[in-house]
């Protein structure tokens, strides 16, 4: 099956990303694989810039005695990100921050080490783990993330010299002086927990990385490991207190004008702990994690907050990761503690439904008014019988119009992901 990039799943990826092309999407450790587009260059402060080579975004500080580069994008991103940068300075490489071990964040200075510069490159001091799981995961993030394999053959990293490697890590605060200026590099746990944030106080820029990219935190993406949406709110906190005037997002666009990031980073701090704190709340009251997520409201204004809109994550994808957190893999139901198998249960309700064919007739009425229950139904027909072909029809389309009815890229995404499934279930791969 050839994987598809539906016109919704686009628009989202572009709202979210910018620049961004499903081909390098694929191919996101491909050397040769850029994004295509001019890299974005804007000047949002004396000597510094926000650039956008692509789906991400790169923070640059011009010094006396040289640049500070703040991430340095995808490995496609390395040549343009040096002929983007080169376009503004012509000063040496000094020091370049990872604002976290991401494929999209710390995989494009490559092109930099060939062309001479020799930088010091700080990390957090967990960013090297990432590294090592990202080499013990190559299958399952390959696949997770929809990886195809580049000109070097792998879809994944997967070996020590496929990466570059940090020169100095630090624990929780690292102070540089470069030509003359401080710069304050914070770790602060969010969507990994190798995050890391750089201040520069005599500018009064933050470069941020993912902990801020102008839309709902990346905070319960489904397929993903733990994320740490209270550290985050933590980190947006401490942000906010600087009172900088401008922030360079690790996505999207900027942030700019001291009340304006101020109201965003506050907003976004409030929205993750009313998702903690009602998520806590339930597990200290035994509510069931299904009972906790229903029943997650989120204030109106923080939901239509022009910067917090969900279009990669969802808030009940948030509270469930939070749930994961503090608790186990059970969801509670003790049918669920040793189940019978999936199909077994399918075949089950397909026998007192009265066959497969009446789940399926029953879905198609569901999905008209229900989506959610609808897909429960023609799940049921399908893993009732794996070969009729109806049900497998029936499942599609009705995958296809929950991906359709998502603004949240991740729910585009696993609802067609899904999809692919019942394909390579069928045999028709
Ligand atoms: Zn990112």
């Amino acid at each position: 099956m050839t994987p598809t990039f539906p016109e919704n799943q686009q628009s989202a990826a572009r709202a979210a990303f910018g620049l961004f092309n499903p081909e390098q999407g694929r191919r996101i450790f491909d050397r040769t694989q850029g994004s295509g587009f001019e890299p974005r260059v804007v000047d949002v402060a004396p000597r510094t810039w926000f650039i956008q080579p692509g789906m991400v975004n790169v923070g640059l500080f011009e010094t006396d005695d040289g640049l500070l580069l703040v991430d340095c994008g995808c490995a496609g991103d390395g040549p343009a990100l040096l002929k983007a940068v080169r376009s503004v300075s012509d000063k040496p490489l000094h020091t370049v921050v990872y604002t976290h071990g991401h494929s999209d964040h710390a995989f494009g200075l490559w092109a930099f080490l060939e062309a001479g510069e020799r930088p010091e490159i700080v990390a957090h001091r967990a960013l090297p783990t990432h590294f090592d799981r990202y080499m013990k995961t190559a299958g399952l993030n390959a696949r997770v993330n929809g990886q195809r394999p580049g000109a070097d053959g792998k879809a994944w990293p997967d070996a020590r010299e496929d990466f570059v490697w940090p020169t100095r890590l630090f624990d929780d605060r690292l102070e540089l002086t470069i030509g003359g200026e401080r710069f304050v590099v914070r770790h602060g746990k969010g969507e990994t927990d190798d995050a890391a944030w750089v201040w520069a106080p005599e500018r009064r820029v933050i470069a941020a990385g993912d902990l801020v990219t102008g839309y709902l935190p990346n905070a319960g993406n489904p397929k993903k490991v733990q994320r740490y949406a209270e550290e985050w709110a933590e980190a947006a906190e401490e942000m906010a207190s600087l009172s900088p005037s401008v922030i360079i997002t690790g996505h999207g666009d900027p942030a700019t004008g001291t009340d304006a990031v101020a109201d965003e980073l506050t907003s976004l701090a409030r929205y993750l702990r009313i998702i903690v704190e009602h998520a806590l709340t339930g597990l200290n009251n035994g509510v069931l994690p299904d009972e906790i997520v229903a029943t997650l409201e989120i204030p109106e204004q923080l939901r239509h907050h022009p910067r917090l809109p969900a279009l990669y994550d969802k808030p009940e994808f948030i509270c469930r990761n939070v749930i994961r957190r503090y608790s186990g893999w059970w969801d509670g139901y003790p049918s669920h503690l040793l189940p019978a198998s999936q199909d077994a249960q399918a075949a089950e309700v397909a026998r007192l439904a009265g066959g497969v064919a009446a789940l399926v007739e029953r879905a198609r009425t569901l999905s008209a008014t229900d989506l959610r229950l609808a897909c429960h139904v023609a799940e049921w027909a399908f893993l009732a019988d794996r070969s009729d072909e109806d049900a497998r029809a029936c499942y599609r389309e009705v995958l296809e119009a929950r991906a359709g009815a998502e603004p949240s890229l991740m729910a585009q995404v696993n609802f067609r992901v899904s999809a692919g499934w019942v394909h390579a279930a069928t045999g028709e791969v």
